[in-house]
């Protein structure tokens, strides 16, 4: 029998008979509770069933696509940002292409004497400030840098879901994770098109959702 018919029929049994014992189950399908307890984790964990005490189960009702949206409302920022890269406003433009190739992304944060957010650089700004230019290394990167009060920004505890739909509104391949302080914002993280990329592949490489 296949693993994920198999969770399928348990799902049908709870539901035609809730409350029932994992050792019911497992009469109704000619296996034994060991046998199943994986599967039964498996439907627990992901909340197609119900069991606080792991010996009853009983049938959520709720579908698929209900668990996946829950799961989405529980991916926060600060599960999956990344390490912000930053550099200080007179920084070179050379400097900043450096430094896109080096830490190999594409989204550079500015910030001021004061180590709080002022800018944020892409790629095409530096490409743009490029052309025609004999010394990247004259031109500061803060005359071409977009700059506050324009900069689209996080915290931690944003919902992924939000952030990506910012992303898409706004244009925009990447975003700052930042923290309030008195004058301004601190930048703790980094949150880009790879990073909401990487969530959907976690999401559907989950095989719990696969029952
Ligand atoms: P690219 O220009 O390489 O396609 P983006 O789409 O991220 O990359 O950037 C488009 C423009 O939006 C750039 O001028 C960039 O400075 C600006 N930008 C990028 N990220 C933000 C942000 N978080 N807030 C405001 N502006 C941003």
């Amino acid at each position: 029998m296949e693993l994920s018919n198999r969770k399928e029929k348990i799902v049908e049994i709870v539901k035609a008979n809730e409350p029932i014992t994992g050792e019911k189950i497992g009469e109704h399908l000619n296996l034994t509770r060991e046998t199943l307890r994986p599967d039964l984790a498996i439907l627990n964990m992901t909340g197609f069933l119900e069991s606080r005490t792991r010996v009853v189960y009983f049938y959520t009702g709720k579908s698929h696509f209900e668990l996946l949206t829950d799961k989405i409302e529980h991916m926060f920022i600060k599960d999956y940002q990344s390490v912000p890269v930053v550099l200080k406003e007179d920084s070179s433009v050379y400097n900043a292409i450096s430094t896109m190739f080096l830490e190999d992304i594409g989204t550079l944060f500015v910030v001021d004497n004061n180590g709080l957010l002022s800018g944020v650089l892409s790629r095409k700004d530096l490409l743009r400030a490029s052309i025609g230019q004999k010394d990247l290394n004259s031109i500061p990167v803060n005359i071409l840098m977009t700059r506050m009060p324009n900069i689209v920004m996080c915290k931690k505890d944003d919902l992924l879901i939000h952030v990506a739909r910012e992303m898409i509104d706004k244009g925009i391949d990447g975003l700052p994770v930042v923290k309030e302080r008195d004058n301004g914002y601190e930048v703790i993280g980094r949150v880009t098109k790879t990073t909401i990329t990487n969530a959907f592949l976690e999401l559907v490489s989950n095989r719990q959702f696969q029952v």
